[in-house]
């Protein structure tokens, strides 16, 4: 598997600076598509650098239909959105959490396709990789606004179809962002909850390319640094959530952990995950790290280095401990405290075989093994 260390143009910067590098990097005139959310473009205060780069010559059309988990109908809604207009992009700048920047990619790859956009062309494009060709897709700058994600260094995208009761993906070496512009001070004030489900999701990325199958030596060290500074920030945040020191730290650890699984891919506790938000919504980085434990457990007889993982979190008396004391008050990290019941498990153990993500486990898990894991974490 071939992986370029982060082909990405990435900088941690102001918010100032940041708005001005985007403007710089979108040199020429682009029809350049906005996908933001009105409650981000309300807190950020983006009007103002919306109108400077409508100043730049660039023709900006702002798309705020952003719901979480993005679904082929969500895919469809914004081409044929595209289409109707109509608003052939140049360039698009992806400015939200994951779900944002992966609707963002998954425009690139399919806003140029032929005929009418529907739910079910979408399901057919991604199924049959029709965004697998030659054509130019529009440049897409990624500006996070939480951090976890790590979409913003990676080539995937996940679209969500819930007729199916299946994740899709976008996999493809032109999927990466050309360009991820992190403003650590835009998750200044960012909710408990969802710092926390978020901060959650980038630990997993960390300590699931850590133990991945396809790790290497380069991506365990990135995954160990981003799961020290996780360690450290993700309470300081959560103590006090105006924190700008425990943020940066925050926005480079999620960093981190997104190069580190960009080289590897995540292994089983994404796999898990994705039946449980699909099923019972539970926020995505909640659904990945509710089985970190057990699967670690299980995966440490295969890679003595886990130990190492397992040291970071020595002064807090181990993993368990410091997420037990970090989610006090904020989350119930349990699978029944999301509303599943025992009867749900089985459902969820057959949809939680993920290909590329389950087989990229060091310990091969059978059915009965996710089962025993999803008892664990009931
Ligand atoms: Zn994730």
């Amino acid at each position: 598997m071939y992986h370029p260390i982060c082909p990405v143009d990435v900088r941690v910067i102001n918010a100032v600076d940041g708005q001005r590098a985007v403007r710089d990097w979108l040199k020429g005139t682009h029809r350049l598509l906005v996908l933001a959310s009105k409650s981000r473009c309300a807190e950020l205060n983006l009007t103002p650098f919306f109108t400077a780069l409508q100043g730049d010559g660039h023709a900006v059309q702002l798309y705020t239909a952003i719901a979480p988990n993005p679904t082929v109908d969500d895919v469809a809604a914004l081409l044929a959105r595209l289409k109707e207009e109509p608003f052939e992009p140049t360039a698009i700048l992806a400015i939200g959490g994951g779900s944002c920047i992966d609707l963002g990619k998954a425009c690139a790859a399919l806003c140029g396709l032929p005929g009418q956009p529907t739910a079910a062309s979408v399901r057919e494009a991604l199924a049959d990789k029709a965004y697998v060709s030659d054509r130019p897709r529009p440049e897409l700058i990624a500006m996070p606004t939480t951090a976890g994600t790590g979409s913003e260094v990676t080539r995937w995208a996940t679209v969500w179809d819930p007729q199916e009761k299946r994740k899709l993906s976008i996999d493809h070496p032109d999927g990466y962002p050309s360009a991820a512009v992190i403003v650590p001070e835009w998750t200044v004030g960012m909710p408990a909850l969802l710092t926390f489900s978020t901060g959650l999701d980038a630990l997993a990325h960390a300590m699931e390319a850590f133990w991945a199958v396809n790790r290497n030596p380069l991506s365990q060290e990135l995954a160990i640094a981003a799961v020290t500074k996780i360690r450290d920030a993700l309470p300081a945040a959560l103590a006090d959530l105006g924190d700008r020191n425990a943020r940066q730290e925050m926005a480079l650890g999620s960093l981190m952990a997104g190069m580190a699984f960009s080289q590897t891919k995540t292994t089983a506790c994404h796999s898990i995950s994705y039946p449980l938000t699909m099923l019972h919504g539970i926020p995505h980085g909640f659904a990945a790290a509710i089985t970190l434990s057990s699967v670690m457990r299980r995966n440490a007889e295969a890679v003595p280095e886990i130990a190492r993982l397992e040291e970071v979190f020595y002064d807090a008396e181990g993993f368990d401990a410091w997420l037990e004391d970090t989610a006090d008050g904020i989350a119930s990290l349990s699978l029944s405290s999301f509303g599943v019941k025992e009867a749900d498990l089985r459902e969820i153990c057959n949809l939680a075989f993920t290909p590329g993500h389950m087989d990229n486990n060091p310990v091969s898990f059978t059915q009965a093994d996710v089962m025993e894991i999803l008892h664990e974490s009931l």
